[in-house]
C-alpha cells in the first residue's frame, strides 16, 4: 500500500471515550479517519459514572443514543451533600423527565459498558480504521492532515504541542470501589436513590447508584484518604469494611474493582499548533465531584467535529479551528471551579472548620444546577448569552426531536415571518423553539451544527446579518 493510500484527514490518537466519540462523529461526517490505542481492550478500572443531558444528545448526534441509553440508567434525582450528622447542606437539582436537551438531564453508567458503545459504533463506518494495541510513539509517523491527542491526562501530543499547565489547585488521593450489591439485601434497599456527598471530616465519601449489573446492583463508593492510610492497602477487605459499615458489610455486596486515584485540577494552555490539537483529558483534568470530567471531554470532541468537517469538506479556512481552544477552555473552567469548590466543601477535615462551613448553611441547603456557560469568544456573534449558550433541543410537531430535523448543519429557527424566503443554506426550522426566545425576548435564532447559538434576532435584518456572518459554508 502507497503512502498516499495511507492518508487520512484526522488521525486520533487515544480511543478512550473522548477519542471513540470523536471518531464516531467525524465518521458520521464522511471523513477518512484512523485511531490509535496503544491497549487492546478498554479500561478495566472504576472511572466515570455520570454524564449529562447535553452529552447524551451528543451521542444522538452520533447516532448512538439509543444503545448508550440501553447501558445506561436514567435518573431525575439530584446530588445531595450531607454533613456528618445528615443535615442536607447543598443540592445540585435533579430534572424531572426529559430535560432542555430531549434527553433525562442525568445518567448512570459504566465507563467501560459506555465504551464498548463507542467502539462498536465505529464498526458502521468504512471509512475509520481502529488500531488497537498499537502504541504512537511519534505524531510524525501519522499521515493524516490533522491528528487529535484524546491520550488522556500523559498525552504525547500535549508534550509535543508544548501546552502550557494551569495548576487549580486541587490534587487529592481517593479510593475508588464498585460494589456488586446483592438486591435481595434490605440495607441495600435503603440505600439513597440520589448521590451522596458525605462531608464528614472524618472521612469525606461520595455514594452513587450506577444501576443494574450482571451480578447485582452496582454502587460506587469514593473514599478520601486521610493521613496515616497505605494507598496499597486501603482497599483489602480488614480496612474497606470497617469503613462503610455504617451502610453495607461483606453479606450485602462484593467488591468488584478498586484503585486509588489522585484527582487533579488543571487545564492546558495551548490545545492546537498546526495540524496537532487536543481533546478530553490530555487538556483538562476535573476533579470527579460534579461527574462532568468526561462531559468536558464529550463537549470538546462535539466542538471539533464539525469544525474537522467543515474545513475538510466544505472547504473552509483552518483558521476556524483557532476559535477551538478561545471557546472551549472558558467553558470547561467553569465547570472545574464549580467542582474545586465543591470539593472545597466535600473534603474539609478540620473539624472546627466543618463546624463553621456547616453554620454558613445553617439557614438551609444550597440549591444548584449544572452551569450553562457561554462559549468563550470564537466562531458567534459578539454578544452576550444567550449566544455562545447551548440551546435547548424540543419536539417537533411531527415527534422528531430538533436536532434529527438538522443533521450536522446550521440550523435557524423562530418566528415564521421572520424565517419567510429566507436565502440560506442552513436548515429553516420555523415556529421552533419559540418558548425559549420569548424566555430571552428574541424572535430568532442560528444555530451551529453543535447546537450552540450563533446569533439571535428580533428582526428580518438582524437576521440576515447574523446569516450574512456565519464564518463557514453550512457543510
Ligand atoms: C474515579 C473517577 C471518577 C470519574 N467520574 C466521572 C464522572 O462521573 N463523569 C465524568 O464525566 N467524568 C468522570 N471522570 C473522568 C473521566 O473518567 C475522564 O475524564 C475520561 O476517562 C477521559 O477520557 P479521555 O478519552 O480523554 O482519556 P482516557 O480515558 O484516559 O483515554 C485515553 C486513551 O489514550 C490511550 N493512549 C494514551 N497514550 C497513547 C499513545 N501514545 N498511543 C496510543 N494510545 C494512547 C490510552 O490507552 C487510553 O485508552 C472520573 C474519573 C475518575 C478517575
Amino acid at each position: 500500500m502507497g503512502s498516499a493510500e495511507l492518508l487520512s484527514d484526522v488521525a486520533i490518537v487515544g480511543c478512550g471515550p473522548v477519542g471513540a466519540l470523536l471518531a464516531n462523529l467525524l465518521g458520521a461526517s464522511g471523513l477518512a479517519v484512523e485511531i490509535f490505542d496503544r491497549e487492546r481492550e478498554i479500561y478495566p478500572l472504576p472511572r466515570a459514572v455520570h454524564f449529562d443531558g447535553e452529552v447524551m444528545r451528543i451521542f444522538q448526534a452520533a447516532g448512538l443514543a439509543e444503545a448508550v441509553a440501553a447501558t445506561a440508567r436514567a435518573s431525575s434525582r439530584g446530588m445531595h451533600f450531607v454533613n456528618a450528622e445528615d443535615r442536607t447542606l447543598m443540592v445540585r437539582r435533579g430534572i424531572d423527565g426529559p430535560g432542555p436537551h430531549g434527553w433525562a438531564g442525568n445518567w448512570y453508567f459504566h465507563q467501560p459498558e459506555l465504551e464498548r458503545v463507542l467502539r462498536e459504533g465505529l464498526t458502521r463506518f468504512s471509512n475509520v480504521r481502529v488500531r488497537l494495541g498499537h502504541e504512537v510513539t511519534s505524531v510524525d509517523d501519522l499521515k493524516a492532515r490533522y491528528v487529535v491527542g484524546c491520550d488522556g491526562a500523559r498525552s504525547l501530543v500535549r508534550r509535543v504541542i508544548g501546552s502550557r499547565r494551569v495548576d487549580l489547585g486541587l490534587h487529592q488521593p481517593w479510593l475508588v470501589v464498585d460494589l456488586l450489591c446483592d438486591p435481595a439485601s434490605s440495607r441495600v434497599a435503603a440505600l439513597p436513590d440520589y448521590s451522596v456527598q458525605l462531608c464528614d471530616p472524618v472521612r469525606p465519601m461520595t455514594i452513587v447508584n450506577v444501576g443494574k449489573a450482571p451480578g447485582g446492583l452496582r454502587r460506587r463508593w469514593e473514599i478520601m484518604l486521610m493521613p496515616g492510610d497505605d494507598p496499597d492497602r486501603v482497599a483489602e477487605p480488614d480496612l474497606f469494611w470497617p469503613m462503610i459499615a455504617r451502610w453495607l458489610g461483606p453479606a450485602d455486596a462484593q467488591l468488584e474493582r478498586a484503585a486509588v486515584y489522585t484527582f487533579h485540577s488543571v487545564v492546558q494552555e495551548g490545545w492546537r499548533k498546526g495540524r496537532l490539537l487536543l481533546a478530553g483529558d490530555s487538556c483538562h483534568q476535573t476533579p470527579p465531584f460534579l461527574g462532568q470530567g468526561m462531559c468536558a471531554g464529550m463537549r470538546d470532541a462535539a466542538n471539533l467535529a464539525w469544525k474537522l468537517a467543515a474545513i475538510t469538506k466544505g472547504g473552509v479556512s483552518s483558521t476556524l479551528l483557532d476559535t477551538y481552544e478561545s471557546e472551549r477552555l472558558p467553558h470547561v473552567r467553569t465547570f472545574i471551579d464549580l467542582a474545586v469548590r465543591l470539593g472545597a466543601v466535600l473534603q474539609e477535615t478540620d473539624p472546627e472548620a466543618a463546624r463553621a462551613r456547616d453554620a454558613r448553611f445553617a439557614a438551609g441547603a444550597e440549591m444548584f444546577d449544572y452551569p450553562q456557560p457561554q462559549l468563550g469568544p470564537g466562531c458567534r456573534a459578539d454578544d452576550a448569552p444567550p449566544v455562545g449558550t447551548i440551546f435547548p433541543q424540543p419536539r417537533l410537531a411531527d415527534g422528531r426531536l430538533m436536532d434529527e430535523a438538522i443533521g450536522q448543519r446550521f440550523a435557524v429557527v423562530g418566528d415564521a415571518a421572520l424565517l419567510e424566503n429566507l436565502q440560506t443554506d442552513a436548515v429553516l426550522l420555523p415556529e421552533v423553539g419559540l418558548d425559549w426566545l420569548a424566555g430571552h425576548k428574541k424572535r430568532a435564532a442560528v444555530l451551529r451544527p453543535d447546537r450552540y447559538v450563533f446569533a439571535v434576532a428580533n428582526d428580518r435584518a438582524e437576521l440576515v446579518d447574523a446569516i450574512a456572518a456565519l464564518p463557514v459554508r453550512p457543510v
